[in-house]
């Protein structure tokens, strides 16, 4: 190929599209404003399900699962970054049984054979921990699970550059050149860099990267997320903690093991965008949102909803922290993975919406895929079929969206 990218971020997306490129034999430089994690992908909870409303993103996430499972021999390391404990989406009302069942059958057509849904019955059952009081049912999928971050984005980061990726790091893109609607090279304070393609892996930061780009910007709204963590304590040991999959309570909060010893908890909260959020923002916690501020917060709030469900977490011993990252949301929730419409060779990879750690390496793949192909494609190939990539189209009508998001 001899063909020079750039990507710019180096977060979970941009290292691994930066490895995905340099196996098709791309010369790949990646630009990072900071240091390789220094964005959410070392913020997340890290989940990864198959379990979606949209066909394209449950056959995405099968491709992206097999990718993880098989990550030391596709990408590089010695772990397997993934954790198939699954995901247990609990339901209250009949409505939301009803949809969660037409939801699984389309998701048994799009090849996920291994969801299904459980009667209440059945529920506990298989998860005595469950009240069986406050739910009729639930979708599980064994397969899901979720991911080890760091190993991610630095083993992808490491392998990329065995392959002779550049990685320049502490390198904001400050500037740009181009000729007419074409980008020739990116600057910043570490140089100048040419580029035949370039890729936008900046998520957050993509609608300001985009007006220095003169670039389309595209609706992403930086939204403040927490996570809350739990020290086990009572009745639940550390193993049967270990083992529990991701549990989604009704509302909407949910919460999985981080360790034998630690309960991750969150729930998204009604919050407005930050445009200009800095790196330090993206730690700051609200007063309102910390274990700190006690029983008023919505950490304890969340515990305490989550508690309904799972009764055994009333025992634990309490919240010993707080952390925070951004989403960067759209409005149907699905990303935006294309061509940029102003500008001819930049290829948008952003928007992920709370779900950017489990896309990764189908995000890689369709990424390459645009760049090897010079143009906006319908479909990528994975799992021996053609997927449809229809839904994170730039210029899609944003009606209909993603209806699963936690
Ligand atoms: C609390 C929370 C919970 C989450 N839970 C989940 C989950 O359960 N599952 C899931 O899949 N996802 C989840 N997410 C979302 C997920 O973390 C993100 O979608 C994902 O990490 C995005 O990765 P990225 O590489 O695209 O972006 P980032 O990791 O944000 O990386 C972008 C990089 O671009 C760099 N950058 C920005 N501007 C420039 C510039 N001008 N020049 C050079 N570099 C630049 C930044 O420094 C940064 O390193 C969660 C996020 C949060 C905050």
């Amino acid at each position: 190929m001899g063909q020079r990218a750039v990507v710019i971020g180096a977060g979970i997306t941009g290292t691994l599209v930066a490895h995905a490129l340099a196996t098709r034999g791309w010369t790949v430089t990646v630009l990072e404003a900071q240091h390789v994690g220094a964005g959410s992908s070392s913020r997340t909870a890290a989940g990864i399900r198959q379990q979606f409303s949209t066909p394209e993103t449950v056959m995405g996430m099968r491709y992206a699962v097999d990718q993880y499972r098989n990550f030391p021999e596709r990408v590089g390391g010695a772990e397997v970054p993934i954790v198939q404990n699954g995901y247990l989406f609990l339901l209250a009302t009949q409505e939301a049984v009803a949809a969660a069942q037409a939801r699984a059958r389309m998701q048994q057509a799009c090849g996920l054979a291994d969801v299904e849904y459980l009667d209440v019955g059945e529920l506990v059952t298989r998860f005595p921990w469950v009240a069986r009081h406050a739910v009729l049912g639930a979708t599980w999928c064994p397969s899901d699970g979720f991911l080890h971050p760091a190993t991610v984005y630095n083993e992808a980061a490491a392998a990329a550059q065995r392959l002779g990726v550049e990685l320049v790091q502490r390198a904001p893109v400050t500037g740009v050149e181009r000729s007419g609607a074409t980008i020739d090279a990116l600057l910043t304070p570490r140089g100048r860099f040419v580029a035949d393609v370039v890729i936008d892996a900046t998520n957050a930061w993509s609608p300001r990267l985009a007006r220095l780009l003169g670039a389309t910007e595209l609706p992403i709204a930086p939204l403040k997320r927490y996570l809350w963590f739990a020290e086990r304590a009572g009745s639940m040991g550390g193993e049967a903690l270990a083992a529990m999959p991701l549990v989604i309570a009704p509302g909407g909060a949910y919460c999985r093991p981080e360790s034998g010893a630690s309960m991750l908890m969150g729930w998204a909260h009604e919050a407005l965008p930050e445009p200009d959020f800095d790196y330090e923002d993206q730690d700051r916690i609200e007063p309102g949102f910390s274990h700190r501020s006690g029983a008023e917060s919505v950490a304890y709030e969340t515990w305490a909803t989550l508690a309904e469900v799972v009764p055994q977490l009333e025992e634990f011993a309490g919240i010993t922290s707080t952390t925070a990252g951004f989403y960067a949301t759209t409005p149907d929730h699905n990303p935006f993975l294309g061509y940029d419409p102003e500008v001819k060779n930049l290829i948008r990879l952003v928007g992920f919406s709370g779900h950017g750690a489990m896309f990764g390496p189908f995000t890689a793949l369709i990424g390459a895929s645009l760049a090897d192909a010079g143009r906006n494609m319908t479909h990528v190939s994975a799992l021996g079929r053609d997927i449809s990539i229809d839904a994170f189209r730039i210029g899609r009508e944003l009606r209909h969206g993603e209806l699963l998001v936690i």
